[in-house]
């Protein structure tokens, strides 16, 4: 186990789910400092999604019903392809097996697996032959109900529950375009062999934004505030281009702009978390490696101990979802988008003949006449189809004139593209504290330090009394419940050395340590010690809070907030 794996575990960070069973690969428990790390990430990815991004956030079931994986090809197409031993039975993921054991990537269909498995003579780690590799489906189905029950499905990503809303949606933001919906929650895939830890889980936490927009406006009004930036980017056919986001839009790397606006943003909230940049890369999907949704895909790589690691992922969906989700559904998923002024234009229309029609149709004959005047016809033709009560009714030229009419129109109907940037909240935490972890010298003595961002921090503040007696204990008691009140995150350990004490926050990222000493009781004052340059200033207690939510909220130095006291 890693040294850091080790640390998170021990201290309260991650634990093994149904460990006292033998634990199950592929599911993880937040323990206390962990759940609450994920937590702030999650509040300040809501800051940067929906609050400044003035989109809605919803909640929907994480079990989803059949018809909305079928409409959406998750369940013909979200599968990855298995391969089984013949002898022990067990089932590997194919292009993760061939990596490691081949160190080659392979196109992930069931031909180029079995191509790869014939040149090789690809085994098991038993030794034991393959079977005939095969698509399996990543996810997990369910009955709904008692008995023989309705088919469904645990959701594999957040997004769909927002495309079936879509409607209701448009309503909510009175049809106007382009509009943002996120969604935080639980996903499940039933991953085939997830052997890296906490990167490949069966059930996982996602943030998801779907940004609706005008297929011809693939803009974003605020891109200007991160057109300037430089990122590291890998087009697909991996060429490494360090360029501001303006660039890479005008030249093409990126295919529109909203997409390199989220790009932007989404470095911005990943650094903001504390991912380093040096860190970060965005890479573009080869052509056989998209979903079956996208047109065109960046993801958020960062550098772990696992390699480079997908945490999000940025996709161009286009209007696949809404127009699947309209045919299977049969309801009208478009907006109607008004022309700025609305214009006139020539149309041929068919009138229909009253004179005709009444002794030909009868009691139909009005309803008749009005499914012909409200016929789309867009040439000259010989009949019309219409529907009556259900029937089907072919009327013939001598019923109808054709006549040219100029009709106002004052907009169309069109079915939006949605720009999603999908994050997968365990993935970046786990990054987070990696990127975090540290080690140096203090005191000529090594120490663990992890290197939290404060705004991520699970515990801020430590009050810690010198001496394990009174009145040092009380007071400081009397100083956690302050701050506590305060909204500020505040922990009290009165066990062992103060040395100690201090090393044990700093393993798990508190950056401030206050200290209540003899000098306390003479004016009034505590230390607070700062995890990162280890100094000390002497702060009176009333000012504590105030000062503390300043340096929670900023990258400030404590030497500004007091007489330095070491
Ligand atoms: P995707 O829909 O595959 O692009 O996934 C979106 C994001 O969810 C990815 O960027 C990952 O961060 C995360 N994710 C996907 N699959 C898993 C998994 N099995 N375990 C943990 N996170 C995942």
């Amino acid at each position: 186990m890693s040294e850091i794996m080790e640390m998170l575990i021990r201290r309260g960070f991650l634990w093994q789910s149904f460990e006292i069973y033998g634990g199950m690969a592929g599911f993880i428990d937040y323990a206390p400092l962990g759940n609450n790390l994920r937590r702030k990430i999650e509040r300040i990815w809501r800051e940067y999604f929906v609050i400044d991004e003035r989109a809605a956030e919803i909640d929907t079931p994480t079990i989803g019903i059949e018809e909305v994986f079928i409409a959406s090809g998750h369940a013909s197409s979200f599968t990855d392809v298995a391969i089984e031993c013949s002898e022990c039975g067990r089932v590997y993921r194919a292009d993760h097996y061939v990596k490691e054991k081949l160190g080659i990537e392979v196109e992930e269909t069931v031909e180029a697996v079995k191509e790869v498995m014939e040149v090789y003579d690809l085994r098991c780690e038993c030794g034991g032959a393959f079977r005939e590799p095969a698509p399996m489906n990543l996810m997990f189905s369910t009955k709904i109900g008692p008995g023989k029950g309705k088919k469904g499905y645990l959701r594999p990503e957040t997004a769909q529950g927002i495309f079936i809303d879509f409607k209701r949606l448009v309503g909510y933001f009175r049809d106007k375009l382009p509009f943002g919906v996120a969604q935080i929650g639980r996903a499940y895939r039933n991953e085939i062999s997830p052997r890296q830890g906490v990167i490949r889980l069966r059930e996982f936490n996602q943030a998801e934004l779907e940004f609706f927009v005008h297929p011809a406006r693939k803009e974003h009004p605020n891109f200007e505030t991160f057109a300037e930036d430089v990122v590291k980017l890998v087009d697909k056919f991996d060429n490494l281009h360090e360029v501001s986001l303006k660039d890479a839009v005008d030249r093409g790397i990126i295919a529109n702009q909203i997409l390199a606006y989220f790009i932007g943003k989404t470095r911005r909230f990943l650094l903001e978390i504390g991912i380093r940049d040096e860190k970060l890369r965005f890479r573009q999907h080869k052509d056989d490696e998209r979903a079956h949704y996208a047109t065109d895909c960046w993801d958020a790589e960062v550098e772990t101990s696992y390699g480079w690691v997908e945490v999000v992922g940025i996709a161009d969906r286009t209007d696949y979802d809404l127009r699947k989700h309209s045919i299977h559904s049969g309801e009208d998923l478009t907006v109607f988008v008004p022309y700025p002024e609305p214009i006139r234009v020539k149309k041929k229309k068919a009138v229909p003949l009253m004179n005709r029609i009444g002794p030909a149709f009868k009691e139909k004959a009005k309803k008749v006449a009005e499914a012909i005047s409200a016929a789309e016809i867009d040439s000259e033709v010989d009949e019309i189809e219409v529907e009556i009560d259900g029937e089907k009714i072919r009327v013939g030229s001598e019923f109808f004139e054709i006549q040219e009419v100029e009709e106002e129109i004052s907009g169309e109907k069109i079915i939006p593209h949605v720009i999603e940037p999908s994050f997968g909240l365990d993935r970046i935490s786990y990054a987070v504290l990696e990127h975090a972890f540290d080690k140096d010298v203090v005191d000529g003595e090594e120490r663990r330090v992890l290197r939290l961002r404060r705004k991520v921090s699970p515990i801020e503040v430590a009050v810690l009394p010198l001496l394990s007696r009174s009145p040092f204990e009380s007071k400081a008691q009397e100083i956690v419940n302050m701050l506590r009140k305060n909204g500020i995150f505040t922990d009290y350990d009165d066990s062992g050395s103060i040395g100690r004490r201090y090393r044990r926050y700093d393993e798990i990222g508190t950056p401030f340590c206050v200290t209540v000493d003899h000098q306390t009781f003479d004016d009034g004052t505590v230390t607070i010690r700062d995890r990162d340059t280890t100094r000390q200033v002497r702060v009176k207690v009333d000012d504590l809070p105030a000062v503390l939510k300043e340096l929670l909220n900023s990258e400030k130095d404590v030497t500004e907030f007091g007489e330095v006291f070491r």
